[in-house]
This record gives structure tokens, C-alpha cells and sequence, in this order.
């Protein structure tokens, strides 16, 4: 029996224009020892093997995950590449390590596909703050708007919406809306929204969710940490407050600010994302240091400690355990309705179409035009 500890978690849940603290929980598997851990990764492969399943991961999840993704012919990467990369992969039962909306947008790409997680729990404090009745409410408001919202919401608030974008190519695609006269009615994240209000000139109306991640990166004290590193670079997830952003060498999205660690010409960085993908980073640019961007400080609720509470509840021994049972196990399998992923996969297809009407080259904003050649990917958290 594994060893689970519950944490309280505390996120910002919009109402009435302005926004309250509500109260979540995500449940920690407990650090295995390191003969568990060997043990239990090549319990893992070979059931992998024997349930012909394949492994997609986020780069937010535990590091072994991560490893054994790509070592067993999965992937890690963004939400997005998760779900196309699920969706394009022979395997018909898809194991997703990473939060619920992730499971989802995996099933609405590929309905005809068994799609399994770890923990059903793991959710997303954006999601949690963009209950869809609230949010049609909102919509049904504003008729005269366009609803462009955010990888990081439900199935069922995808299927309301006009289009759904990701933190790189949302700026394209509201600079496209504005371009031909669009309002815009943004969700749910208010600091991506502002960035990318601040950068396109766009009419848009912003649900006023927010990461609990990331909102808790502190632009006083990156300041002063610049101050210590001067040679440093400062790569920056958009989902980030704006006293942050401002501070940013490159502003991208996870696989953006990889990309970017690897090419640009720096030897140190400081990164305000979540600390998960540090483990990606130092793969993929060896020998450069990385330093995580100051946030408040750990704390009892883990709001300040720059890892995602719902990312952590994915685990080796939750894993392997469904992977043993997934014949018979109902709890861990994503199922979304047959109408609301008719509707959302137009939402999802508009960016994909999108996307590759531009050769899925995104163009930076225009203080991010030195930076240009790293921008050749899409990916939204
Ligand atoms: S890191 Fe933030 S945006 Fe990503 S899943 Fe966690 S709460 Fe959601």
C-alpha cells in the first residue's frame, strides 16, 4: 500500500468581475526509496510492453516519468505535443502523466482511445477556476465577443469557446482576431491574457484566473537576483505576473524557454516555471546552470514552492499500479461526452489548422524579434 499525504491548496477562483481564495487538496505519493524506484521503473517498462500502452508525459511531472517516456517510446513534452503526439502514436490505450485537462484534450484528439492517468484528481487551478456554467454565463454576457480560451480549462469550456489556443501561439492567433476587427472574450488565465493584450493592441476581456505557480513569482526579488547574476538570461512562462514578464529575456512557453536555455549564448539562467522542467533543461543543455526565479518561499500549503501540487500527484508507484490493474479499472480512465468533445474539437482544430496554415512557425512579439529563430514550435503550459 502506497503512502499518500493530502495538501491543502489554496488558488484564486474569479467571481462577479473580481476573484476570491478557494480551497483544493491534491494527494502526494510518497518519494520512493531507491530500490523501489529501480524496481519499480522495470515493473513499469515491461508492463508497458505487455498492455501495448505508450507513456506521454508533461515536463512538470516527477523526473523518473519523464525518463521513462522517452525510454520506452513516449513522449515528454507540452500539452499539446502530448495530445498529438497520442493521437498520431499506434497505440490504442494512451497513459497520460499530467492533469486532468491534459487527459481530456488527449480523448477529444483521439476518441477512439482507451486514455488513463495515475490520479483523476490531478487537476489545474486554472480549470478549477473556469466552472463552465459560470463561464457560459459570462460568455452569454458578451455575444458580441469572440471566446478564445486557453489549453488549460475543461472539455466542456472548450466546446463553448471559438477558438482554443496555447501560451505560444495564443499571440498569433488574438493578433489574427484583432486584425479583422474581433473583440475579444479571453479565458482563463488573466496574466497570459494581459500579455498578450499588452502585446497585440486587442479588445479583450479578461476571466481573471490565474496559475497558482506561477502567480506566486516575485518581480522585486527577480530583480534583485539579476542583480547577483548579471550574465544571467531570464527565461519566463507568460502565466507569470506582469512585474515578471517585464523582467524576461525570452517569454515562451515550456518547450520555448527549453528551446531558448539550449540556444541562446548564456551559460546561467533564471526561470520562472514551474521547477519540474529544470530536469528537461539540464538534459538538454548540459553544463548550464539554472536557477529557479524567487517565489515567496515554501510554505504550508505549497502555494510558494514552484511546483505544481496536482503535477506531483503523479507517481512511479501509482503508475505502476495502473498499469497492473488497467483491465479492470474504471477510476482512472478520462472519458469525456460524445457532444461537448464534438464541440470542443472545433475549438482545437481552429488553432491545429491555424498552426499549420502558418507551417506552425510563431512569430515572437516585437520585443522577442531577436529571438525569432528559437519561436518554431507550438506548446501551451
Ligand atoms: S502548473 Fe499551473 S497551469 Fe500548470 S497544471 Fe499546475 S496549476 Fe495548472
Amino acid at each position: 500500500m502506497q503512502t499518500l499525504e493530502i495538501k491543502p491548496v489554496e488558488y484564486e477562483h474569479p467571481q462577479d468581475g473580481a476573484s476570491c481564495v478557494a480551497h483544493a487538496w491534491a494527494r502526494t505519493p510518497a518519494t520512493p526509496t531507491a530500490d523501489q524506484r529501480t524496481a519499480l521503473k522495470a515493473r513499469i517498462k515491461q508492463l508497458l510492453v505487455e498492455r501495448e500502452a505508450v507513456l506521454v508525459a508533461h515536463y512538470y511531472v516527477d523526473a523518473d516519468l519523464q525518463d521513462l517516456a522517452e525510454e520506452t517510446g513516449g513522449c515528454v513534452s507540452d500539452s499539446l505535443e502530448m495530445a498529438r503526439f497520442g493521437r498520431d502514436h499506434a497505440a490504442r490505450t494512451l497513459i497520460v502523466a499530467g492533469v486532468r485537462f491534459m487527459g481530456e484534450t488527449a480523448k477529444i484528439l483521439s476518441p477512439e482511445k482507451r486514455i488513463l492517468m495515475p490520479d483523476l484528481d490531478a487537476t489545474c487551478s486554472l480549470d478549477l477556476g473556469c466552472p463552465v456554467d459560470e463561464f457560459t454565463a459570462f460568455c452569454d454576457q458578451h455575444p458580441d465577443r469572440t471566446v478564445v480560451v486557453y489549453a488549460n480549462t475543461s472539455a466542456a469550456v472548450k466546446a463553448r469557446a471559438d477558438w482554443m489556443v496555447t501560451s505560444s501561439i495564443g499571440l498569433d492567433i488574438v493578433k489574427h482576431l484583432h486584425a479583422q476587427g474581433k473583440k475579444i472574450l479571453w479565458a482563463p488565465d488573466k496574466h497570459l491574457g494581459g500579455y498578450i493584450q499588452k502585446e497585440t493592441g486587442a479588445d479583450m476581456l479578461l476571466w481573471q484566473g490565474s496559475c497558482l505557480v506561477h502567480d506566486e513569482f516575485k518581480g522585486v526579488e527577480l530583480d534583485l537576483l539579476k542583480e547577483q547574476y548579471p550574465d544571467a538570461k531570464v527565461l519566463v512562462h507568460p502565466e507569470s505576473p506582469a512585474n515578471v514578464v517585464a523582467l524576461a529575456d525570452v517569454v515562451g512557453s515550456t518547450t520555448q524557454i527549453i528551446n531558448a536555455a539550449v540556444e541562446m549564448d548564456a551559460d546561467t539562467f533564471i526561470v520562472a516555471t514551474d521547477n519540474g522542467i529544470l530536469h528537461k533543461m539540464q538534459a538538454a543543455a548540459p553544463g548550464k546552470k539554472f536557477i529557479v526565479a524567487p517565489t515567496a518561499g515554501n510554505s504550508a500549503t505549497c502555494k510558494s514552492c514552484a511546483h505544481c501540487p496536482w503535477m506531483a500527484m503523479n507517481g512511479l508507484q501509482n503508475l505502476a499500479d495502473l498499469l497492473e490493474n488497467m483491465d479492470t479499472v474504471t477510476s482512472n480512465e478520462i472519458f469525456v461526452d460524445a457532444e461537448i468533445g464534438q464541440q470542443a474539437v472545433v475549438a482545437i482544430n481552429r488553432m491545429l489548422d491555424f498552426a499549420a496554415a502558418k507551417k506552425a512557425k510563431v512569430q515572437p512579439g516585437p520585443d522577442l524579434g531577436q529571438e525569432a529563430q528559437l519561436f518554431s514550435g507550438i506548446g501551451p503550459a
